[in-house]
């Protein structure tokens, strides 16, 4: 092949934004002739290259959209340092049925055992299928939604949360959320309701709900929602950040002191 057609390739590649094709099409070409493949096979070569580049990108894109805190897969979760935790239920959730049935997941656990970090990997599982996912904590949404509404923006600012397909909440229960606070975040609930699904994290049991969100008939039609389709996993243990501490012997805890 001469130069001139090379080029003249390469230039419609990268017209059509075919990028990687371009790149790599001289070197796709030669390896070609010297192996005698057939043009199907040729074809076949170029396209999957493409394609594997585009997705890659795509999820690179939509992982920088998702605003993660720390981005951990979850093959990077030690399931045996967390027992009460069902390795085949979760590997059943990553393969995302729950987000085409509209249903929520809710972590339940004290901190450092892995609900942030169960909540992103279940995540990245979702955009590797191709969906858009949002995270933020509580607490970040609440702001935001507050100062929208005090600005007459809330609508608009709804959308940034209701628009993504899956929508990781984390941290319900840390910071105390005012009347305020809680009437925008059930408005959110009620908004994405069996159409939106959620996955949420909270170190407070669903019945110290009514404390987190300041009032008891807010929290119990918070709750009514999020759960009317929901998969609840509830992690006991201990903090994952404190394990070599606790290894060592530094710091007790309740199930140490029962072996002790
Ligand atoms: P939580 O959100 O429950 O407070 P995180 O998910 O933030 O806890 O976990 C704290 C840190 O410990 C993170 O860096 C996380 O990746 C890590 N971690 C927690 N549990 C495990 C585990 N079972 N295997 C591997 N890493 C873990
Ligand atoms: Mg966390």
């Amino acid at each position: 092949m001469s130069a001139v057609q090379l080029e003249r390739l390469q230039g419609h590649l990268q017209r059509l934004r075919l990028f990687k094709s371009c790149e790599r099409i001289e070197a796709i070409l030669q390896k070609a002739a010297a192996e005698e493949i057939g043009y199907a096979d040729f074809l076949g070569q170029v396209l999957s290259e493409e394609v594997a580049a585009k997705t890659s990108k795509n999820v690179a894109m939509r992982t920088a959209m998702a605003r993660f805190p720390f981005v951990k897969a979850l093959d990077a979760f030690d399931f045996g340092y967390q027992p009460s935790i069902d390795k085949k239920q979760l590997t059943e959730l990553a393969n995302c049925h729950f987000i085409e049935h509209g249903e929520n997941i809710v972590i339940l656990g004290p901190p450092g055992v892995g609900k942030t970090h169960l909540s992103v990997g279940l995540a990245l599982k979702a955009i590797e299928l191709g969906y858009r996912v949002l995270f933020t904590t509580a607490a970040a949404m609440i702001a935001t939604l507050t100062k929208a509404s005090a600005e007459g923006k809330f609508e608009d600012k709804l959308k940034v949360y209701t628009t993504p397909k899956l929508l990781v909440i984390d941290e319900i229960g840390y910071l105390p959320i005012d009347r305020m606070g809680a009437n925008l975040f059930f408005q959110l609930i009620s908004r994405r309701y069996e159409k939106g699904p959620m996955i949420l994290t909270s170190n407070q049991s669903f019945s110290a709900w009514g404390d987190v969100f300041g009032d008891r008939v807010i929290a119990t039609a918070i709750l009514d929602r999020l759960l009317h389709h929901a998969i609840t996993l509830n992690i006991r243990g201990n903090s994952y950040r404190l394990k070599d501490k606790l290894k060592a012997g530094l710091i007790r805890t309740e199930e140490s002191d029962a072996v002790s």
